[in-house]
């Protein structure tokens, strides 16, 4: 009774907004693991965020872990972003044509991304991995795609095949709306599987135009590429003249300040950028080898274009984020040192619990997989006890800890936790898992 009173009071503006957002927003929502359907309750509605912190319309305060699902690296409002967009704005808002400061991004991130020769702005992840596909078919002149069973790559018709994450949660991987036809172009592989690739494309011979993936994954939950995982795609696609691509929109300039490419040592052809680059704003990018962008419009014969793209204050935003990155190289090491102690406090908590869970952890990003088998790929994530997983996340929200609300989701910290904020999170876990043994 106590608990439901609590909950009751404190959520009581978030509720109502939410009751009110149902009638005029599809679920309520603008994107659909925001609803909470994974571990049901009622989403919080954020007013504000400063640093580590984020504050809710009943102004509850909670500490973050999942940092707008990415973007906000060095914490909320950092001060630099934060006065190149107010700088920025007294410029007016967008120009439809170019500027100083899109050429500026490019040279930015051509220098930071070890494969990025050129590089095209557009304003999402989902557009950037959109127009990567369409420039490897424009390439190869071939048509098929494969992707990896639970990698999500936005919203575009050809992921939304066994994609993870919300779509995974909501129980509709196959999405009504994309047609047989597209669905036979895209093929699926489990993670971590180089036969089934290799059988893939020997059954379909000179018909792959590119194989994209995370290097990392988030979207499954965090699941890490075995060891030479990487190099034997990479040596699959250049054997079989496959475009590859990475999708590190949410591993580029967080794993290094030049993404998983360069914490692996591994090249991709293309690579498909967002949330970080862009500091909180909206902006995506891809980019790779010059032979291959040159394909884009107007260079070459590939359509791609966008009414905002490059947008001034956009830019502006996430300008101010890389140059931070590019110059502050400690970054890493302390984002590092964050992930490591969270993702071992929250190992040892379970063990000590007797509760042998999975715990995938590298550099900023992990997660905590309520199952006893190792998470190398989607049927072992599936694994997990979902259930279980929801009564976690309230008990980890009523302490003051917001993760993302859904198993099948990455953390992702930031370098606003201090050591004490560390050993708050670590402590709310270790209760929250106890309180949801039984
Ligand atoms: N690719 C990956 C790996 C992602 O994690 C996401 C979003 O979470 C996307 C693409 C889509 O990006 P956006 O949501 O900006 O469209």
């Amino acid at each position: 009774v106590h608990a439901f009173t609590f909950s009751l009071f404190h959520f009581m503006t978030s509720e109502q907004l939410f009751e009110k957002a149902k009638t005029l927003i599809p679920g309520g929502v603008n994107s659909p693991v925001r609803a909470f359907r994974a571990v049901g309750g009622t989403p919080l509605f954020i007013k504000s965020a400063k640093g580590a912190y984020l504050t809710d319309e009943d102004d509850r305060q909670y500490i973050e872990l999942i940092n707008s699902w990415g973007p906000m690296i060095l914490g909320h409002a950092f001060e630099p972003v934060e006065r190149a967009v107010r700088d920025a704005i007294q410029y007016s808002f967008s120009f439809g044509a170019p500027t100083r400061k899109e050429v500026e991004m490019a040279e930015l991130i051509v220098s930071m991304v070890p494969s990025v020769e050129k590089v095209r702005m557009v304003n999402s992840g989902t557009e950037a991995t959109m127009a990567a596909i369409r420039v490897a078919r424009g390439f190869t002149g071939r048509d098929k795609i494969i992707k990896f069973e639970g990698c999500y790559h936005g919203h575009g018709d050809s992921f939304l095949i066994a994609a993870g994450s919300g779509a995974m949660t909501m129980g509709t991987p196959d999405s009504p709306g994309v047609t047989k036809a597209t669905a036979h172009d895209t093929l699926t592989a489990p993670y971590n599987n180089l036969a089934a690739v290799e059988t893939l494309i020997d059954a379909n011979p000179n018909q792959i135009a590119c194989l994209i993936l995370e290097p990392v994954v988030g979207n499954m939950g965090c699941v890490l590429p075995d060891p030479g995982f990487l190099q034997g795609i990479r040596d699959l696609c250049t054997k079989h003249g496959i475009v590859l691509i990475f999708d590190e929109v949410m591993t580029g300039f967080r794993l290094a300040k030049g993404g998983a490419q360069e914490r692996f040592g591994i090249l991709p052809d293309l690579t498909t950028m967002g949330k970080i680059i862009g500091g909180g704003m909206p902006v995506g990018a891809y980019g790779g080898r010059t032979d291959i962008m040159n394909m884009v419009s107007p260079a070459g014969p590939v359509y791609q274009a966008g009414t905002l793209s490059g947008n001034p204050i956009a830019m502006s935003a996430g300008l101010a984020m890389l140059t931070y990155l590019n110059e502050h190289p400690e970054v890493y090491e302390r984002l590092d040192t964050i992930g490591k102690r969270l993702g071992d406090g929250f190992r040892d908590s379970a063990a000590k619990l007797g509760l042998n869970y999975t715990v995938n952890q590298i550099g900023s990003m992990f997660t905590l997989f309520i199952t006893d088998k190792p998470v190398t790929d989607l049927t072992s994530a599936k694994t997990s006890d979902i259930p279980r997983f929801g009564r976690y996340f309230h008990a980890m929200l009523e302490r003051g800890v917001y993760l993302a609300p859904a198993q099948y989701e990455s953390l992702f910290v930031s370098t606003a936790l201090t050591d004490d904020l560390i050993e708050q999170v670590i402590a709310a876990n270790e209760e929250s898992l106890k309180a949801v043994m039984k």
